[in-house]
């Protein structure tokens, strides 16, 4: 099945009444309110559908992004879900999704949700410990995010849960705790984002204060490595780990672990420990030839051919000849002894 073609449809966030420590609420809600109504839903979906695509069978998503969806009125929530009813009853839109917070889901609004074609629902948990939480100013608890969770699966729809690593309170032992509990709830994917230090935020004023210390990018790399084993290890998908670059991000962002490609450091972490496993094992009197799948080359090598260098430094690529192959499976590293 090839990977969705998303329709993104931005919404102006509408003046939140939270104030997470994180978020400076004028960079997100950049657009003016009301700029998105049903004539632009509609004329978006109309455009999008006419581009030529990779792959012209994959299933059509609308995701409506940038903001609390259902924290806005359950009028401007007709609308804008609306304008896409025709789209989906034609079958050239397959299924909705959208964002939102936890304290904003019941089973009423997801009753409604599904009524309207929302398939997936992405959840800003965060974090599953409640001082985190509090300590970072979300305005809800854990037992928040489990509710609409439940809720949500009660009325069949998918759910992804975002959660920040370095919050406030945080700590790999509480992080790696909430990644567990996050994954106990069986949501369908899940997304890892470092906290940053944006300007403007109540987190910016702790950072000068000397109150606040973000990871650093190789911290937040290897935590994000252990989250990454713990939601794979139980078939949880995620879809993306760092920030998605942009101009606006670079120019307000203050501190923290920020890495344009952060989700590929992540996983070429996770690969040079699982091809130093396997090489450790090995017998140096042995020649092997190491099997890697040629899609994998830049996560085995490393930024800058770094992983290949800590191997070189470890001793262990002495005797062993490296091969890509197209045909070998992404991340499975093959070891095969060869005669010398
Ligand atoms: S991150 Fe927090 S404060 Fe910012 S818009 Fe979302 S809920 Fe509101």
């Amino acid at each position: 099945m090839p990977p969705p073609f998303v329709i993104p449809i931005f919404i102006a966030h509408q003046g939140c009444p939270h104030q997470c420590l994180f978020c400076n609420q004028r960079s997100i809600t950049g657009a003016p309110e009301g700029m998105v109504g049903a004539r632009e839903v509609e004329e978006t979906i109309r455009t999008q559908l006419a581009w030529p695509r990779r792959y012209p069978d994959a299933p059509v998503q609308v995701a409506f992004y940038g903001g609390s969806f259902t924290g806005l009125t359950m009028e401007r929530q007709r609308e804008l879900l609306g304008a896409a009813q025709p789209f989906l009853a034609s079958g050239q839109v397959r299924e909705l999704r959208l964002s939102t917070r936890p304290d904003y889901v019941t089973s009423e609004i997801a009753g409604f949700l599904r009524e309207h074609g929302v398939g997936i629902v992405e959840l800003g948990a965060q974090s599953l410990d409640d001082r985190v939480l509090a300590a970072s100013g979300r305005g809800h608890t854990a037992a928040q995010v489990r509710t609409a969770v439940a809720c949500l699966k009660g009325a069949r729809i998918k759910v992804g849960l975002q959660l920040m690593l370095g919050l406030p309170g945080d700590s790999t032992a509480t992080a790696l705790a909430s990644g567990r509990a996050a994954a106990a709830l069986g949501p369908d994917m899940v997304r890892l984002y470092p906290c940053l230090v944006i300007s403007g935020s109540p987190l910016a004023e702790l950072y000068h204060q000397g109150r606040y210390q973000p990871l650093s990018l190789s911290r937040a790399v290897a935590l994000a490595g252990r989250l990454w084993s713990i939601f794979n290890g139980q078939g949880i998908s995620v879809v993306r780990m760092g920030l998605q670059p942009s101009a606006s991000l670079e120019e307000t962002m203050l501190a923290g672990p920020y890495h344009p490609a952060f989700g590929e450091l992540v996983l070429s972490r996770l690969f040079f420990n699982q091809v130093r496993a396997e090489l450790s094992v090995r017998s140096p009197q042995q020649a092997h030839c190491l099997c890697l799948a040629k899609a994998d080359e830049s996560i085995y090598r490393g930024k800058g051919n770094a992983n290949v260098k800590r191997l070189v430094a470890l001793g262990l690529l002495e005797g062993v000849e490296t091969v890509f192959s197209a045909s070998q499976p992404r991340q499975s590293v093959v070891l095969n002894p060869v005669d010398s």
